[in-house]
């Protein structure tokens, strides 16, 4: 098929996806349907007739549009208000169509020559990013800025490689040489128990094993208790360890608790300890007037991930690693690559010296394209919602006999259980999702085992919490039937 062809199927294949997903979103935010279908793989596969369209080539037109109509049905439905699973935004569309866009165009603007308009947008929403955390924008020019002057920040494929990114920036701090001499094996890091397990994985590809990742004792909801940092430290130093990293949540990923930030940065400052805040969900919340005091202090903190594809309505994957010194994040990983960092003299940056990517999308501009739409109050609004749609849960929860919640909810993630052992919650679940109607996962928290729910959909309601009680309260019922 030769170019003119192809180019002339694209709006017609396009307008036939297009259609589609129009019907899609429509019937997802209806709640029609199922959220979720999962039959094997094999059949997916036969239904789909991968074997054939691989081999064989040609999809396109009438054959294209029965493919899509397959294909999204065995999507799992973010829009669906059933949908209270991870934690992946139901995207809005304008995000969507900055990513065809970007494929289309395929702007690799980790070097700012691949994609000067793509790369200017990076820059952009690192500097929207570094204001909402209190810290200085970088300057639109980078020559003769001195380099001290300004945080940083670049865009990566989601909170855990930021994670990764964010703890070897520290190690650096600790052990400038250490793209030569390696680890000597005495590095520490301090967490609170319940961090994403991204930190320890973090750890692990950086030569840190977990015997090295010290948790810091927490309170009832998870949250680091501030009074006890400085006995873990001196535990570390007893062991004769390093410590490079102490990583606080906002918020967690298990029951969406945010820890005492300003007390923690407090502590690490008079310490010199780097403070990483985990904001890979919670530091959305800064948008909000009225959620923004739990991030408190998160300014006097030394690195933040924050992922735009969790509560930014943006679709996956586009995080960011922010950092309050520039000068950090641009000699933390100093590499010789001559075909890529000549010296020159060039307009703009190149984001690529400051990430593990070398190619790399423009997925800064998924996130401008849902600020460009909706702006800074709209997601300001949908944030407030779906927080405070997750406390009238807790409320309402709190007057029905037969529910316990872990804890009082401080964002969107809401962790309850029926009355009935840990594996009868699992049971419930796995019979929940085979049904369809409603798509959530699981967490053990304090060693108990809880249902979870994640409000990350605007048209959830009171309502949708309502049936999805009276569902697990059936499939518990008819559990219970048969294991008398
Ligand atoms: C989701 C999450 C992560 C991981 O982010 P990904 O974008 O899924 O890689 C890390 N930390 C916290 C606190 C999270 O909630």
């Amino acid at each position: 098929m030769n170019i003119r062809v192809e180019v002339m199927s694209f709006l017609h294949d396009a307008k036939i996806i297009c259609e589609q997903l129009d019907d899609y979103l429509k019937v997802s935010v209806a709640g029609e349907g199922k959220v979720i279908d999962q039959p094997p793989i094999t059949s997916i596969i036969d239904e789909l007739k991968l074997e054939k369209w691989v081999t064989e080539g040609g999809l396109s037109h009438n054959e294209f549009k029965d493919f899509i109509a397959t294909y999204l049905s065995y999507a799992t439905r973010l829009h669906h208000p059933g949908y209270l699973g991870h934690q992946c935004a139901p995207s809005h569309y304008s995000g969507a169509l900055a990513a065809l866009m970007d494929g289309c165009i395929n702007s690799v603007m980790s070097i700012y020559e691949m994609g000067p308009g793509a790369a200017t947008l990076e820059f952009f929403m690192i500097n929207w990013m570094l204001n909402q955390i209190g810290w200085q924008p970088q300057q639109p020019d980078e020559t003769g800025v001195n380099i001290n002057s300004s945080g940083a920040g670049v865009f990566v494929h989601g909170g855990s490689l930021a994670n990764l990114l964010a703890l070897v920036v520290a190690r650096k701090k600790v052990l400038p040489d250490i793209m030569a001499t390696g680890n000597a094996g005495d590095l520490a890091i301090l967490v609170p128990a319940d961090c994403h397990y991204s930190i320890t994985k973090s750890a692990a590809i950086m030569g840190i094993g977990a015997q090295a990742i010290y948790n810091i004792p927490t309170d009832d909801q998870g949250k680091i208790i501030s009074q006890q940092l400085p006995q873990v430290l001196d535990e570390v130093l007893a062991d004769g360890m390093k410590p490079m990293a102490l990583v606080a949540n906002a918020c967690s990923t298990s029951v969406g608790a945010y820890d005492p930030l300003a007390s923690v940065a407090a502590f690490c400052q008079k310490q010199q300890l780097w403070l990483h805040v985990d904001g890979a969900h919670g530091a959305s919340a800064l948008l909000s007037a009225k959620h923004k005091n739990k991030l408190q202090g998160i300014q006097a903190a030394d690195s933040v991930t924050w992922d735009a594809h969790k509560m930014l309505k943006t679709p996956s994957l586009s995080a960011a690693l922010l950092v309050k010194e520039r000068k950090d994040l641009a000699t933390a990983m100093h590499h010789d690559a001559s075909y890529l960092f000549h010296d020159k003299d060039q307009p703009g940056i190149d984001f690529i010296q400051r990430s593990v990517e070398c190619t790399k999308p423009a997925i800064a501009s998924k996130l401008f394209f849902v600020l460009a739409a909706v702006g800074e109050q709209g997601l300001a609004e949908y944030i407030d919602h779906q927080y405070d749609l997750t406390t009238q849960a807790y409320q309402y929860l709190q007057t029905q006999g037969d529910f316990e919640c872990a804890c009082a909810p401080e964002s969107n993630i809401l962790c309850i259980r029926i009355t009935g052992s840990d594996a009868h919650q699992l049971a419930i679940r796995a019979r929940l999702l085979a049904k369809g109607g409603f798509y959530l996962t699981t967490v053990v928290f304090k060693s108990k085992q809880y249902l979870r729910l994640v409000f990350m959909n605007e048209n959830s309601s009171m309502h949708t919490v309502k049936q999805l009680l009276s569902e697990i309260r059936a499939a518990s019922q008819s559990i219970n039937g048969q294991n008398n």
